[in-house]
């Protein structure tokens, strides 16, 4: 392997690591995740505009799925695409990412993880944010 060809190889571990760390910062930062502990269902949700499924797949199926589709393609999107897009069992798109659902009032939506001053799993239904309560309101103090 000439010098070219590694210094390809360490941009993509570096890639895959930094991927690998977002997903498992969103893992351990979803606090319905951590609650419901490490065997509960994943919420997903359906972002397909005809579609707007909400359901619920085992955290075996999630891993599986997570595992088969591996870190390529979406390497190239930034960091909201490398949250894996599942298959919606309704449409049968792949328009299906990992939701949040309101413990409030049940409304399922895909957390804001672009925000930069507010928590990400705040309820654009109600406003309730699971974080807020668990983390207190200093990051929205403004
Ligand atoms: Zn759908
Ligand atoms: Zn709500």
């Amino acid at each position: 392997m000439d010098d070219s060809g590694k210094k390809r190889v360490m941009v993509a571990i570096v890639v895959i690591c930094l991927v690998a760390a977002g997903v498992i910062t969103f893992i351990f930062n979803n606090p319905f995740s951590s609650s419901s502990g490490p065997k509960g269902p994943v919420q997903m949700l359906c972002v397909n505009p005809d579609c707007g499924y909400a359901f619920e797949i085992s955290r075996n199926e999630y891993r599986k799925q997570m595992m088969e589709k591996g870190p390529m393609g979406p390497m190239m999107m930034g960091p909201m695409t490398a949250l894996h897009a599942f298959t919606c069992p309704k449409c049968g798109k792949k328009s299906a990412y990992v939701a949040t659902k309101c413990p409030k009032c049940g409304k399922v939506f895909i957390p804001n993880y672009s925000i930069t001053d507010d928590y990400p799993d705040r309820c654009p239904e109600c406003g309730y944010s699971a974080m807020e309560e668990r983390y207190g309101k200093r990051k929205k103090a403004k």
